[in-house]
């Protein structure tokens, strides 16, 4: 079942102090219905009942898709999850990924819901993000972020957000499903404890083969 904990807030604005539910886990499997809350970023929402101002907040989650066999943890800190556990789950066919962040986070479980390869997805953004800078598609400080849009058709779309408007690149998902699988020395991921899998991760890895080149 799905874990929750009252806690206390400050309401940044009126300073009124009023309780939070939030949820140290959920597992979708056992509690399905809170699942679109969690893709829609909803069980992080809170209103203050005294002067109704809203707020996003952060706190650690972990979410458990036991069909699926994958665990998304948001926590900006690698710590709380006893190792002996997780190794547990890894040995079980599991997948794991922590996030630093709501945004990934929901990516994250939007990538993994939709059944696909988060490796392919960092990849297609990292290309996607090349391909529009170089064919000259808009400038680079305009870009406020590149996230996965969706999936169909065996095509992935990357939504590059920029300021004032932005761009959907379609990518062919399994072309990079075994660009990938062919250079599996570069792109297996070692540590499988909660591993943080983006644009950092797929930065060094083209670091590292670029090194190893020269
Ligand atoms: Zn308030």
């Amino acid at each position: 079942m799905s874990k929750t904990s009252l806690r206390k807030f400050r309401c940044m604005k009126c300073q009124e102090v009023y309780d939070i539910k939030t949820y140290d886990s959920v597992n979708v499997t056992k509690d399905p219905d809170i699942k679109e809350r969690c893709l829609s970023g909803d069980i992080f929402h809170f209103e203050c009942p005294h002067c109704h101002e809203s707020y996003m907040l952060s706190y650690p989650c972990l979410y458990h898709d036991m069909d699926s066999k994958f665990m998304i943890w948001l926590n900006e800190e690698d710590k709380g999850i006893a190792k002996d556990l997780s190794d547990k789950f890894i040995e079980t066919g599991y997948t794991l990924r922590r996030c630093e962040d709501i945004n990934s986070f929901i990516e994250k479980l939007q990538i993994f819901d939709d059944g696909l390869d988060d490796r392919v997805v960092e990849f297609s953004k990292y290309d996607s993000f090349i391909d529009y800078t170089k064919n000259k598609k808009g400038n680079i400080e305009d870009i406020e972020g590149i996230y996965y849009h969706g999936f169909e058709n065996d095509i992935l779309k990357i939504n590059i957000r920029t300021v004032d408007k932005g761009a959907t690149i379609m990518v062919p998902y399994d072309a990079v499903l075994s660009e990938i699988e062919n250079h599996s020395d570069l792109f297996n991921i070692k540590d499988k404890n909660f591993p943080v899998i983006d644009s950092k991760w797929i930065i060094s890895i083209f670091e590292e083969a670029q090194s190893k080149k020269s």
